[in-house]
């Protein structure tokens, strides 16, 4: 690519022909401030913090958008730019509910953090008249206060052009401008799929998920209740950031000592539930090959990625798995096996999740998810809850020693942690899927093909002399672009892996948020990633099929996969909804 050589505040830049002016200034390794800026997603060069001056140019202009050239000179940091930021953030601050003491943003708010940087303490500057909004509480998983909205449009973009759902934006003109749905429905009424990728994309408190901290607290302090926690597999690869790890530390160990010291009765893992989910999801595969059943198959364990499926392609529902996702299949064999085991009524357990989604508020609340006759899962908190719990009950998480989870539902394979990355359920599968067609063991465990944090994958692996056909998708736009291509018939894959956030739940929108900044030069998803693909490669175990707590559940009860009774607890299915 052809280079160009400017100057950013005097000093000699060589950058790529096209690229920004801030991309050029932050690969010289100066930093110039944003907050509407969300690289190839919200590029609307609206908010005016990241303005710049720049040689001829008539008045500032925003960095985010405006292109190098040969012999530019560029000032990022002159008082005339400084004071400029300072006027814009008064001018937020004067539509803003500025109530930082208890704002669930506070401490990772960019507002916030541009205030503190840039020195602006007369908050009510251009104090006046503004606009009040009654937060919109009606979606099960999220909270959205439009009085702390800065209106950068972050959400709405990332809503529509990575998720393909549009179901937010700006309404109104001018003064009266605020973010909400179509006909200022509640975001609950309209087809939002709950993944959260709003509320992660979010450099406020405006969007926060709903807070169950308090119901996990309360069902500890009830000692009439048997509390069981178990953690999805992205949690590990990002819980660390809220206690000041580097990005990609799998802290597992201490955060499940951190459980037990915040009271749990035990520590499981989702781990395990989702080898299960192999069992049951790879053994479904081979009978609809064998048996001329529908595919391609499709996996069933993200519930925004379902409810997207339920909305937008209800004519395709019949692709879907029905097997119930891990987070409910260990909800499912808490309630029934472990509860008959241990000689706990179903009704005194409480199950806890903590996951990387806020969607899985949500999924735990879906008709068809009560094998034991009481809800599956009770409560289901995300990373960032987990983080907040683990805070407010005092736990000093970096002095933790690491300890393990507890038997029997706590022992998982490689192939159980891997599927929080995109591609990891699918690598999964085949590690299963294959060694049952052929009734050889692999030689190789790792399918690489379907590795890296690429939108859409496709690999074909010839198995026993049949071309499997698979794909792999993360973020909804890909997924559509999947679906629509399976819906003119155009596809011709057996088995597709569809995951509702963009890199898998590495990225869901439950885990820390990440810092613009960071956000938009660091490939979050690929260090996440790399966090739980070393933890398979350290397993000694790394298929599904030979995790030796998951044989017993068949020997003792289930019998075998796809048995009836595997039927009625591990399976379920889905509803037909419109578009809102
Ligand atoms: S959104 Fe940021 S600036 Fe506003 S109250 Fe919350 S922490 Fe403070
Ligand atoms: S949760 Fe997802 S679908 Fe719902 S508004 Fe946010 S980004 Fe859109
Ligand atoms: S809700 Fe958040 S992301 Fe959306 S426009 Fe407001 S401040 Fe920006």
């Amino acid at each position: 690519m052809e280079n160009v050589n400017l100057k950013i505040n005097g000093l000699n830049v060589t950058a790529p022909a096209g690229s920004t002016i801030l991309e050029a200034a932050h690969a010289a390794g100066i930093r110039i401030p944003t907050l509407c800026w969300l690289k190839e997603i919200n590029e609307i060069g609206a908010c005016r913090m990241c303005v710049v001056e720049v040689k001829g140019a008539k008045g500032l202009v925003a960095s985010c958008v405006y292109p190098v050239a040969e012999g530019m000179e560029v000032r990022t940091n002159t008082k005339r730019l400084l004071d400029s930021r300072r006027r814009t953030l008064q001018l937020l601050l004067s539509a803003h509910d500025k109530k930082c003491l208890s704002c669930v943003r506070s401490g990772r708010c960019e507002l916030q953090e541009l205030c503190q940087e840039l020195g602006v303490d007369d908050e009510d500057h251009f104090a006046g008249e503004r606009n009040h909004y009654e937060p919109d509480t009606s979606a099960v998983h999220m909270i959205r206060d439009n009085n702390k909205c800065i209106l950068c449009r972050r959400c709405s973009a990332v809503c529509e052009k990575v998720q393909s759902v549009g179901v937010i934006g700006p309404n109104n003109r001018g003064f009266a401008t605020f973010i909400g749905s179509a006909f200022e429905m509640g975001l609950g009424e309209t087809s939002c799929v709950g993944c959260g990728q709003c509320i992660a994309a979010c450099p406020t408190g405006a969007l926060y998920e709903k807070d169950n901290t308090d119901d996990v607290l309360e069902a500890i302090a009830d000692e009439s209740k048997h509390v069981v926690v178990q953690t999805a597999p992205a949690v590990r690869a990002a819980l660390g950031e809220e206690f000041g790890y580097p990005m990609g530390t799998d802290v597992e160990g201490k955060m499940a000592a951190a459980l037990r010291r915040i009271g749990f009765d035990k520590v499981f893992d989702t781990d395990f539930s989702a080898d299960l989910t192999i069992m049951e999801e790879a053994n479904e595969f081979l009978e609809r090959v064998q048996n001329g059943g529908v595919l391609p198959m499709m996996t069933s364990c993200s519930p925004g990625w379902i409810k997207y499926c339920e909305h937008y392609y209800p004519d395709q529902l019949e692709h879907l798995s029905s097997c119930k996702s891990p987070q409910q299949m260990f909800g499912a064999i808490t309630k029934t096996y472990y509860a008959e085991k241990m000689g706990i009524p179903p009704e005194d357990i409480v199950c806890v999740s903590v996951m990387p989604c806020t969607a899985k508020k949500f999924e735990l609340q879906r008709e068809d998810q009560y094998a034991a006759g009481v809800p599956d899962v009770d409560i289901s908190i995300t990373t960032r809850e987990l983080a907040r719990l683990i805070r407010r009950v005092g736990i000093d998480f970096r002095s933790l020693p690491d300890e393990g989870f507890d038997d029997p539902l706590g022992e998982s394979t490689g192939a159980g942690v891997i599927f929080g990355a995109t591609g990891g359920v699918m690598e999964a599968a085949l590690r299963t899927a294959v060694e049952k067609l052929t009734g050889k063991e692999l030689e190789k465990v790792e399918f690489t093909e379907v590795r890296g944090t690429d939108g859409i994958k496709e690999a074909t692996y010839n198995v026993a002399g049949m071309d499997v056909k698979v794909a792999v998708a993360s973020g909804l736009g890909n997924a559509k672009m999947i679906m629509d291509k399976v819906r003119s018939g155009e596809a011709d894959y057996h088995f597709i892996e569809i995951m509702c956030c963009p890199g898998g739940c590495v990225n869901g929108g439950g885990q820390p948020q990440v810092h613009a900044d960071v956000r938009n030069f660091e490939d979050v998803r690929a260090l996440r990633a790399k966090a739980l693909y070393d933890n398979d490669a350290a397993k000694t175990i790394r298929k599904s099929h030979e995790n030796l707590s998951v044989k017993k559940v068949y020997d003792e009860y289930l019998g075998h996969p796809g048995s009836e009774r595997a039927h009625q607890i591990l399976h379920t299915t889905y509803v037909k909804r419109t578009i809102n």
